[in-house]
């Protein structure tokens, strides 16, 4: 028996404009209930909607990011709905003219290789607002949210498991948050998806099924989507074990909510009840149209896109793929690393003060690793530094924690802490000779060889370090150790 499991998409973000879609409204979170509303977001008789320019502007960012294709001509429609959360009675949206199509992600999997997913559509709607259903005999309404623009992304049926579906979701966050057109925080439910699952299954004898396509609703976090997955790919393989009837012809498809403390999916809806949403264009706004010009506009603005800089990274800093993935996750960071290297610190050195300790710091403080103190220039400097042997890297993660709240300059500092790696060879041979005299016995362990060796040598070279408090060039002293005992 061979199991196919097919999953597709579709994504909600968040856009992070200042205000709302089609109103002038803020976008705040954890404002009090129902301050940031107008007569427009309200849905009062009379009202006309006016579009966000910004909003569509960073939906098209985004969807050349995806590498879609931009529709020059573009329209709005009336999505009909009755909610308590939705005052209008319709939420507006696209639908058969959405802003963009066709375009494609690639994700890197677990095994090193990378997949393409390819993008159906990505189009903008409006947000609903929420229900508070919070006693037992009433609910109450918040409208704030109502009007909240939404980049809706719908990919293919390219996903063969549940870390698949969650390092797309992983690689979106971290693409719209390079583009700078949503924060996607998690938390605050910038980012909602909702996996559309089925198997296809052969049997021994080569008959061929397809289980109902079921449709989890509203997932709000990474661990939501993977494990919703992960419970339908079991649920629906026995289910038709227990029936092979249990297919798509008969069933049709299937809504499903998520509960999240019992880990598994329950069924909402089938297909038989599906709302008709009597969708149609939206007379209250005008079509848009994209000229040249301001398509070449918003194509400026889109940056290097994360994987592009992870790969850059790797080739040609030679970076691990570990640190590349570190550097990349934010973008603030990558560009300070850029910037650091373009000061003449040597990639690698540059990599390990930033990872082993400046986002270490940046984390604690919740900034962004260009806030804590040290510039990237400076980064640079004492990258050089150790690169050259002026310091050694124990004594530049001191001069790192000093340069937090001393703006001199590194080398400046490692001096006036002593830090100064000794490696003058001649001063560092008379050292080395007085070791050597008072240790005889340690000397003699060396020169047998075997298992002692290794053990006399540190010995030797701790003493040398004793002697010079510390600052001895290591590779130096090992070297005239070397010659000495030849
Ligand atoms: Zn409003
Ligand atoms: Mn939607």
């Amino acid at each position: 028996m061979n199991v196919q499991t097919i999953v597709g998409l579709e994504i909600h973000v968040q856009l992070a404009t200042r205000t709302k879609l089609f109103c002038g409204c803020k976008l705040g979170f954890g404002d009090p209930p129902n301050s940031n509303v107008c007569p427009v977001c309200l849905g009062l008789p009379g009202t006309l909607p006016v579009m966000n320019r910004t909003a569509y502007e960073y939906a098209v960012r985004t969807a050349l990011a995806l590498h879609c294709q931009i529709a020059r001509f573009t329209k709005w429609d009336r999505k009909g709905y009755y909610y308590p959360d939705l005052p209008k009675n319709y939420q507006i949206s696209q639908y058969d003219l959405p802003l963009s199509f066709d375009g494609h992600l690639e994700i890197p999997l677990e095994d090193g290789s990378a997949k393409t997913i390819r993008i159906l559509r990505a189009h903008l709607e409006e947000d609903a607002g929420k229900n508070l259903h919070e006693g037992l005999d009433h609910s109450r309404v918040d409208l704030n949210r109502t009007g909240t623009p939404l980049l809706e992304i719908v990919t293919q049926p390219d996903l063969s498991d549940p870390a698949e579906c969650r390092i797309l979701a992983e690689q979106l966050q971290r693409l719209v948050q390079y583009l700078g057109v949503s924060e996607a925080n998690m938390q605050e439910g910038h980012m909602r998806f909702e996996p559309n699952i089925n198997l296809h299954i052969t049997d021994d004898d080569g008959a061929e099924y397809r289980t109902p396509i079921c449709e989890v609703k509203n997932l709000n976090s990474f661990r939501a989507l993977e494990r919703s997955v992960a419970y339908e790919q079991w649920r629906q393989k026995q289910q038709w074990q227990r029936d092979h009837a249990y297919t798509q012809e008969n069933h049709g498809k299937q809504n499903r909510g998520w509960n999240d403390d019992r880990g598994e999916t329950v069924f909402q809806r089938a297909k038989e009840e599906a709302h008709d949403y009597r969708y149609f264009p939206e007379p209250d706004l005008v079509p848009i149209e994209m000229d040249d010009a301001w398509l070449a506009e918003i194509q400026a603005s889109v940056c290097e896109l994360p994987l592009a800089r992870q790969r850059r990274f790797i080739e040609h800093y030679g970076l691990s793929a570990y640190d590349a993935g570190v550097l990349t996750a934010a973008r603030s960071t990558a560009e300070f690393f850029d910037e650091a290297v373009a000061a003449r610190g040597p990639a690698k050195r540059v990599a390990n003060l930033i990872t082993q300790q400046g986002l270490k710091i940046a984390n604690e403080r919740g900034c962004a690793v260009g806030q804590i103190g040290i510039s990237a220039a400076r980064i640079g400097q004492l990258a050089q530094l150790i690169e050259d042997g002026t310091i050694n890297a124990s004594a530049a993660a001191a001069v790192f924690d000093t340069m937090l709240t001393d703006q001199r300059d590194p080398e400046t500092i490692a001096r006036e802490h002593r830090l100064i790696q000794q490696s003058d060879a001649a001063a560092l041979a008379v050292v080395l000779a007085e070791v050597l005299a008072a240790h005889p016995q340690a000397v003699a362990d060396v020169k047998a060889g075997g298992k002692k060796t290794k053990k006399a040598r540190g010995f030797l070279l701790g003493q040398v370090m004793q002697k010079t408090g510390g600052q001895a060039n290591p590779q130096i002293v090992n070297t005239l150790l070397d010659e000495s005992l030849q």
